[in-house]
């Protein structure tokens, strides 16, 4: 006799898939999930190095204190106590060989928090300053729907459109595009970086946290035991290889690796679009959302840890000044990140974003190239004993967010029934990351719910824009009514 089908299969066991799983046992529900490697957490993994015994990450990750639904997993399986938090007014602190020019928010209501800051900094005159005014007085009024109109474009074109001057696109645009959207501001989406800016500047208090240990020891281990605890299975080295289809053609299940299929009332997919594609139905090839997966191209990353005989800085969090010549973008010191650590020597962490310009370097070339970088801020590094390296190569952070792929952020709901979407890069109204992730898993488990006939609000909703940023924005939407109605009287 065949088992009865489960309740739920969640295949992906990164941040989008454990927190669906978890909401959906909270809510009395027995999850599977299917996770492909030995470890959990996907691109937001972490391991213990085998040389020092130290927890490292895939690569270095910054969490904001905007990010709300990320926050209540933590809150949900007992760690936000685990995040580091920088202590405000501090943001990030940008370097320029030893330069330093601090970056932080003044209580001031939005847009103005970075304005002493940005009007601090020397190295860009006034009136290249005052050229992205038009730009943010826009970006405070726009629509979700004036947003995706912009993504037919690249995000460069734009900002010379709106009168940018070269010089401020160098020193501020060029650096957020490739730190936030992961790619040059020439192939970026327009619509993904105003969205990304509008929120910048719409809040009062964006802090920023750290994982202390390992990062995946933040969310994995503690969901594993929610959705145990509930009678749900979490199966590692379990990968899926296809979906099941009922006669209608609706998902009724999944097949894995070694053919054994689980029959599921719903299946939430939570990978990563290739990782989707790889599976998927051949049937489904021309409907949308599947049609449209390969466009999801990924932004690779080389994450370099660097383990120093000697203490080279009390600073935590800092990026080098963009230039596109560089390989490292963000820095990072553990020794000053994780508690009681503060007397050990550092063990610095980069990450070299859209890193396929350097892929042909071995190794040991990154580690040199890393050193040097670090050493035009840190003198010292070139010369004090580096104690051991490690190099991690990743194929995929997050989705290229080229133009195109903003309004193709698919839906939870696949189109086919039994099938819901989660993950980073599904349609969350916030760009590619934990927080996107978190969000999707919690709609997902939104839309099982809905199936099983149990509607219930999960995920949360974001903060709205405040300040002066949601007063114009308000101010907008009523001219754009009033004209609207003006001419149809
Ligand atoms: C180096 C680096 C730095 C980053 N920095 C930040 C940052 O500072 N802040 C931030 O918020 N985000 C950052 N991100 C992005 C963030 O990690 C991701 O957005 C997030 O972890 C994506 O989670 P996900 O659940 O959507 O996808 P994933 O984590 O990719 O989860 C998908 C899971 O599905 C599994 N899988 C794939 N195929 C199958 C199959 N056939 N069967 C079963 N399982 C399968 C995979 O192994 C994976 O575990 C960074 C990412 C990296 C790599």
């Amino acid at each position: 006799m065949s088992e009865p089908p489960r309740d739920v299969v969640v295949v992906g066991g990164g941040v989008a898939g454990l927190t669906a799983a978890v909401a959906l046992a909270d809510r009395g529900l027995r999850p599977l999930v299917l996770e492909r490697s030995r470890l959990l957490g996907g691109r937001a993994r972490s391991w213990v190095d085998d040389v020092t015994g130290d927890p490292i990450h895939i690569g270095p990750h910054i969490m904001l204190s905007q990010y709300q639904n990320f926050l209540a997993l933590l809150d949900r399986v007992g760690t936000r106590d685990k995040v580091v938090w920088q202590k405000a007014p501090e943001f990030i602190t940008m370097v320029e060989g030893q330069r330093e020019v601090s970056m932080g928010l003044a209580d001031l209501p939005p847009p103005m928090p970075f304005l002493p800051s940005v009007l601090a900094d020397k190295s860009v005159s006034l009136a290249d300053k005052l050229s992205n005014f038009r730009l943010t007085a826009w970006a405070m009024t726009i629509t979700e729907d004036e947003v995706l109109a912009l993504d037919d474009r690249d995000a460069l074109t734009l900002l010379r459109e709106m009168g940018v001057t070269e010089r401020y696109i160098e020193r501020f645009w060029s650096f957020v595009s490739m730190a936030i959207m992961n790619v040059p501001l020439e192939i970026c989406s327009a619509a993904a970086l105003m969205r990304f800016y509008r929120r910048l500047v719409g809040h009062r208090r964006c802090e920023v946290g750290f994982a202390d240990g390992g990062l995946g020891d933040l969310f994995a281990p503690g969901s594993a035991r929610a959705i145990e605890a509930a009678g749900g299975e979490v199966r590692t080295g379990a990968a899926a290889r296809g979906f099941a289809l009922s006669e209608g053609g609706d998902v009724e299940g999944v097949e894995l690796d070694g053919g054994e299929v689980v029959r599921a009332r719903a299946v939430v997919a939570a990978l990563a679009p290739q990782e989707l594609l790889a599976i998927a139905h051949p049937s489904w090839g021309s409907l949308s959302p599947f049609a449209d997966l390969a466009l999801f191209e990924p932004c690779p990353y080389f994450s370099t840890y660097l383990w120093f005989d000697e203490k080279l800085t009390r600073r935590a969090f800092w990026a080098r000044v963009y230039d596109k010549d560089d390989l490292n973008c963000d820095f990072y010191d553990l020794s000053n990140i994780h508690r009681g650590w503060e007397d050990r020597p550092s063990l610095v962490c980069t990450n070299a974003i859209w890193c396929h310009r350097a892929a042909g370097l071995s190794d040991r070339e990154i580690i040199e190239r890393t050193r040097a970088e670090l050493a035009e801020y840190l003198p010292r590094a070139a010369t004090c004993k580096l104690r051991h390296a490690v190099v991690n190569r990743i194929p995929m952070a997050i989705h290229c967010p080229k133009p195109g792929t903003e309004s193709r952020r698919p839906p939870i709901a696949s189109g086919i029934g039994g099938l819901y979407l989660a993950g980073d890069w599904t349609k969350t109204g916030y760009p590619s990351s934990m927080e996107g992730a978190a969000r999707s898993g919690f709609l997902a488990a939104e839309h099982v719910l809905a199936q099983l006939g149990r509607p219930e609000r999960v995920a949360i909703d974001h903060d709205d824009v405040e300040g002066f940023t949601r007063l114009f924005g308000r101010v907008a939407a009523w001219r754009r009514g009033l004209s609207r109605e003006l001419a149809t009287t």
